[in-house]
């Protein structure tokens, strides 16, 4: 415990001395992210300097070994450091899925050759990830998918067709399932493969929303020539290694129900409303709105600590996240709902000469892909239904 309140010392001691002040601010726009990658760049000073301090640290990946660019720390100093990170309002320095969905399924099942040559270059920012799993027939029921991948010596050919690949005209490489045997059933004949998005033969076209923006793509794949060693895990076994994937995709969407968008709900909403003569939000309704969900944003809170703990003690169930999933999503649409109540009509402002154009209105509708993204709330609750609860019939 001394060693760990030292730790902790340490820590806000670094923080205070190395988080520029402009990177404890609530993120309002999508430059505010930095996603690394080869082409990227910084929008900002403050956000270079604080990526390469963190980064040089190995604190973009506080949790992994150091000889693959991490920070070495164990369950406890990892969480210490998220919390005084919050307790700032510190940035992530860098956000992808390599960190957040690869890299736990390259550190469980990769070679050492694998580790070596992909988890550095994650820590680092220097290779950006995308993720091939949905296609037009393979959503929901993703083990439909068709996507091929035919044995041509030490290779694979890949032809086939992924959707609402996020980013993917950004990313260097993709992580990517393919069907590697006709014959078998379903679930048996896919291979997760990795490669790099400049092989010839692979295209994007982005998909345009009704908000003016692009955040994912088709993307193609004609006779892409890909060595057989780039399959992770085994050959054929790919699903293992796809859902394993998934329970960390689905813990990192989770987190967003108890992420705050850097102010206190009740401020934001006194900002457009008032408050009364008693200093209380002058709408007793959306006061009682606020205080239930803050209740059960911090339940959430509590269930996440909950979950790291039985994951340090290797008695997490493996379904969980699927629940965490699903309360999560819902619960960040909630605080957006509540956010467009306070603000009132204009909330809804789209465009203007202000500098957040239409943050929040974005922001908004943004969330309801939440619980679309990563398996849908009907899917997660089919699972939790069926193997959390048991349930007859589920
Ligand atoms: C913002 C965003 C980013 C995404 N990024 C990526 C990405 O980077 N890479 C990638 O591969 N995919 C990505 N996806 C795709 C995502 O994984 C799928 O949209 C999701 O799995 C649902 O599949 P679908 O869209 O085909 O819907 P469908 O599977 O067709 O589902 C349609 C409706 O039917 C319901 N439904 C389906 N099956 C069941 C069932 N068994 N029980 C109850 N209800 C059911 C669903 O809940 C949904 O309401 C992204 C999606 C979004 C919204």
């Amino acid at each position: 415990m001394a060693d760990l309140e030292q730790f902790r010392k340490d820590t806000r001691a670094w923080l205070a001395a190395n988080c520029p002040p402009e990177m404890r601010k609530a993120m309002t726009r999508e430059e505010d992210t930095f996603w690394g990658g080869r082409n990227a760049t910084f929008s900002s000073e403050p956000q270079k300097v604080w990526f390469e301090r963190m980064r040089d640290k190995g604190w973009t990946v506080p949790n992994w070994p150091k000889e693959y660019g991490g920070g070495g720390l164990d369950g406890e100093e990892t969480k210490i450091l998220r919390q005084e990170m919050a307790a700032i309002s510190a940035r992530l320095p860098l956000v992808s899925f390599g960190i957040s969905m690869l890299g736990p399924a390259l550190l469980k099942y990769g070679t050492d050759a694998q580790k070596r040559e992909h988890l550095p270059k994650i820590a680092a920012g220097q290779i950006r990830w995308c993720q091939g799993y949905s296609e037009p027939n393979a959503g929901s029921d993703l083990a439909s998918l068709q996507t091929r991948a035919e044995a041509d010596g030490d290779d694979f050919i890949i032809n086939g067709q992924k959707i609402w690949t996020s980013y993917a005209n950004f990313a260097d490489w993709i992580f990517c399932l393919v069907r590697t045997d006709s014959s078998a059933k379903k679930h048996d004949g896919i291979s997760f493969i990795l490669f790099d998005m400049a092989s010839p033969g692979v295209s994007t076209k982005p998909i345009l929303l009704i908000s003016g923006k692009s955040p994912f793509c088709e993307t193609f794949f004609d006779n892409v020539r890909v060595p057989q060693s780039h399959v992770l895990g085994q050959v054929n076994r790919g699903w293992d290694v796809a859902k394993y994937l998934l329970q960390h995709e689905r813990a990192m969407i989770s987190g967003m129900g108890e992420r705050g968008v850097g102010r206190p709900l009740g401020q934001v909403a006194a900002d457009s409303i008032g408050v009364d003569d008693h200093g209380h939000l002058d709408d007793p309704g959306l006061r009682a709105q606020i205080a239930t969900f803050e209740i059960d944003e911090a339940a959430l809170a509590c269930a996440a600590e909950r979950a790291v703990d039985l994951a340090k003690a290797g008695q997490a169930h493996p379904a969980f996240s699927s629940a965490m999933k699903y309360y999560g999503t819902e619960l960040n649409k909630r605080r957006y709902e509540i956010l467009m109540s306070a603000g009132g009509s204009d909330a809804l402002e789209w465009e203007s000469e202000r500098s957040n154009d239409g943050a929040r209105a974005r922001a908004w509708l943004r969330t309801k892909a939440n619980s679309i993204e990563g398996g849908t709330s009907e899917v997660m609750l089919g699972i939790v239904a069926k193997r959390i609860l048991d349930l007859p019939g589920a």
